[in-house]
């Protein structure tokens, strides 16, 4: 291991490093200040080429020959110390974006907050970054509002610059290309090696920056099995609120985020812990304190473990889904009251949803063909009810049966649907046309019933016509 210290400040410089030999846990980030980085060579770390995927070597070989620093940063080189077949990977370099499109023809700009290169290699995309450098607040390349929150940020800078910029220590560690190592300014890879997810700087000060950074405190707890530093929890139990303050339009990106990976349950609970929860779906929150007929509710309980399952299995959930279960209490609460005051009860469940969908979308938006298959997941539940005559093959027929019917065995496995009715439409899916036939004729007494009262509207009909 090499300990580096570069004498660009003089004194500052040295006090710098004298202040983290006598406290090295301290982790203030100190953009202005030289750091002292810790490069732990290849026979000290466990990331090899051969884990990391052959176009992102593509991208980093080819940024190197063309004279530029190249390192794969954040989530990738987390995951791959931690044996973990990263999500994507991502690249940072010191080559602005318009330099990196000179050296790739298949590469696009993109990004307003801050610019950077998106490099094509068929469905796979290299994502290249360009350093960020501290940047001066109040310049016209960064913008932060009055809450401290950063708007806009173009600030191009070194690697010594760009990692106090990110989030938590295990998310910037850099491994460099040009000789295989990993290199590390805050002490990334002690808290990789104690599972500790601690922020870089000063919590306060980081998640006024950027509150997201608090949902993402949370996805990378859960996601990784790591702990919260106490200080990084602290700021959220202080500093939740914050979040009311982001768009919509990224609170519903990021929660997908949360709850699409696979440990949707857990990141459930800590959210709820930390009192995320409530902004991000504030009526699911409050459904979820009134008890039903004394019963806890565990639809929604079931529908994330049920989610977290099916990843785990390989198979595909879909955000409609789980959406249209976060939000099923507060619209059947709603629906329920409607049919109290007289309202029919499909009616019910239409005005039902929209209400909900329309004081969800100020919360988390909710693109429209989610919220048209949500509505279709909801409106489908009281037909289920209906077993007589042409209908249940008229549902059966329709393109959002599959859902609605594995929402309706979630709702029956607890407590919410009769599990007759379930079992009776698994029996109806398996069934022959004859047998389906069969189940869905009406109970002797009410088929006399039916004809007779048809028999006697149309005889009215045919005098009325008659003028008589
Ligand atoms: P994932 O496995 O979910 O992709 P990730 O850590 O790669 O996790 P990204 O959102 O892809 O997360 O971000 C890549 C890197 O960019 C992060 O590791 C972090 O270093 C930095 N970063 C991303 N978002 C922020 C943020 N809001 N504030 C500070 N740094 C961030
Ligand atoms: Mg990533």
């Amino acid at each position: 291991m090499i300990l580096q210290l570069k004498n660009r400040q003089g004194i500052k410089t040295i006090l710098n490093f004298f202040k983290k030999i006598i406290n090295p846990a301290s982790n203030e980030a100190e953009p202005d200040a030289t750091p002292v980085v810790k490069i732990y060579a290849r026979s000290e770390h466990s990331i090899s080429r051969s884990q990391i995927s052959e176009n992102a070597l593509k991208v980093l070989y080819r940024l190197q020959k063309s004279g530029f620093q190249a390192y794969l940063v954040g989530g990738c080189v987390r995951d791959l110390l931690l044996g973990r077949e990263p999500k994507d990977f991502d690249v940072v370099t010191d080559a602005d974006p318009e330099q990196i499109r000179k050296v790739f023809r298949n590469c696009r700009i993109i990004g307003r907050r801050f610019r950077l290169a998106h490099v094509h290699f068929g469905r796979e995309i290299i994502e290249v970054a360009t350093f960020r450098g501290a940047g001066e607040a109040q310049s016209d390349k960064q913008v932060l509002n009055k809450e401290g929150r950063l708007l806009r940020d173009n600030v191009y800078g070194t690697i010594e610059e760009d990692v106090w910029r990110r989030d938590f220590t295990v998310n910037a560690l850099y491994y460099n290309i040009k000789d295989f190592s990993v290199v590390d300014y805050t002490g990334g890879m002690d808290d990789h090696k104690t599972g500790t997810l601690r922020l870089i700087g000063d919590p306060e000060t980081r998640f006024r920056e950027d509150p997201v950074r608090m949902l993402r405190a949370v996805r990378f707890a859960v996601k990784l099995g790591f702990n919260l530093d106490p200080d990084c929890e602290k700021a959220i139990h202080d500093l939740a609120e914050l979040l009311y303050g982001i768009p919509a339009a990224r609170l519903y990106d990021e929660a997908l985020k949360l709850f699409l990976s696979g440990y949707a349950l857990q990141t459930f609970e800590m959210l709820r812990h930390y009192g995320l929860f409530q902004i991000l779906f504030p009526d699911t929150e409050s459904s979820l304190s009134v008890e039903e007929d004394g019963f806890p509710k565990l639809f929604l309980i079931k529908a994330l473990e049920n989610s977290d399952n099916r990843i785990a299995e390989g198979k595909t959930v879909t955000a409609y889904f789980l959406l249209a279960a976060f939000l099923w209490e507060p619209v059947a609460i709603r629906a329920k009251e409607k049919v109290a005051k007289g309202m029919a009860e499909s009616m019910a469940y239409q005005e039902a949803a929209t209400e909900v969908i329309s004081r969800q979308s100020s919360s988390t938006s909710l693109p429209r063909h989610i919220t048209m298959s949500m509505r279709e997941v909801w409106t489908l539940q009281p037909k289920f009810n209906m077993r007589v005559g042409s209908r249940p093959s008229r549902l059966l027929a329709h393109p959002r049966f599959r859902a609605a019917y594995d929402f309706l065995l979630l709702r029956a496995e607890t407590g919410g649907a009769d599990p007759e009715l379930a079992a009776w439409w698994g029996r109806y899916q398996d069934a022959d046309e004859t047998e389906q036939r069969k189940m869905t004729r009406p109970p002797r007494g009410a088929q006399n019933g039916r004809v007779r009262r048809k028999r006697t509207y149309r005889k009215k009909a045919a005098t009325q016509d008659k003028g008589i």
